[in-house]
């Protein structure tokens, strides 16, 4: 072990190519590899609004539990929008909090992150064609010792092996304001945004007492259906927040205002 502790030395490279659904590499990790756990450290772990659903449920933790015992605040580089990450453990290595000896302790469940890697993932926006394009590279750490030695697949090939198409299905248009916001490049964002922003990506449960505790739905037309399926559906309940913010942020007018919704102070469009 000793040994393969030093190859977290190596350097990591990010290979500077696109890669589509169908580009092939060779890729193959499994229990008992030499180099088992070690990516499991040290990470600046982003987590998905569904990613949060999904571990917390598993732990049976409520949003807030979990969002103190293991998360913290990050903000995105290219954005700057903040989003939530896994709060690495307080030792030499700095290892997940999920790392156990025999590996994942929560595998089923495990962040969207940890299914990708060794890949990488991006989104851009086809100007041309008018759409959103999905794109992903290669990252080769040198203690990775699953990236010569497997079987060759298709990007799309790995991504269907780690469930990944259905957990990102429901995060699309949270990943759509992302990129939109990174579009935009520098610009100052009014805190209130950002804490909108932060509020929706991360804590169901307050995103649900805002819409039923405050003043929300006096100033926000909502079809009584779709108001019940979110008071129970945390999965229904983030489609709903994804239009809304893109309706408050960028002024698209997914979600209708009452005609005569009282003035509130509103957060300002990005
Ligand atoms: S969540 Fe699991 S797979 Fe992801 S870094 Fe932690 S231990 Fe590794
Ligand atoms: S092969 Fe790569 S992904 Fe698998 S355990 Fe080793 S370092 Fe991690």
């Amino acid at each position: 072990m000793e040994g393969i502790q030093k190859l977290k030395g190596y350097e990591k490279i990010i290979e500077p190519i696109r890669l589509t659904s169908n580009s092939r590499f060779i890729f193959q990790c499994y229990p008992g590899v030499p180099c088992f756990k070690l990516c499991c450290s040290d990470l600046h772990l982003p987590l998905t609004p569904y990613d949060i659903i999904r571990i917390r449920d598993f732990l049976k933790l409520s949003t807030d539990e979990f969002m103190l015992l293991y998360t913290e605040p990050f903000i995105l580089p290219k954005s700057g929008l903040p989003i939530a990450r896994l709060k690495m453990r307080d030792d030499e290595e700095r290892t997940c909090p999920f790392l156990g000896e025999g590996g994942c302790t929560i595998y089923e469940v495990r962040p969207l992150a940890c299914r990708y890697y060794p890949l990488g993932f991006g989104l851009f926006r086809n100007r041309d064609e008018k759409r959103n394009e999905e794109f992903y590279y290669l990252v080769k750490e040198g203690f990775c010792q699953g990236l010569e030695s497997g079987s060759e697949m298709t990007v799309e090939e790995y991504r269907k092996s780690q469930g990944i198409p259905g957990l990102e299905e429901p995060i699309f248009e949270w990943a759509e304001i992302i990129m939109k916001k990174e579009s935009l490049g520098p610009i100052e964002v009014p805190e209130k945004s950002l804490e909108l922003f932060f509020m929706v990506s991360t804590n169901p449960e307050r995103f649900r007492a805002f819409i039923f505790e405050t003043k929300f739905l006096d100033i926000f037309e909502v079809d009584p259906n779709l108001l019940e399926e979110i008071k129970k559906d945390d999965l229904k309940l983030l489609q709903f927040g994804f239009k809304w913010l893109k309706t408050v942020l960028f002024g698209e007018k997914l979600i209708t205002k009452k005609k005569d919704a009282p003035s509130v102070k509103r957060a300002k469009p990005f």
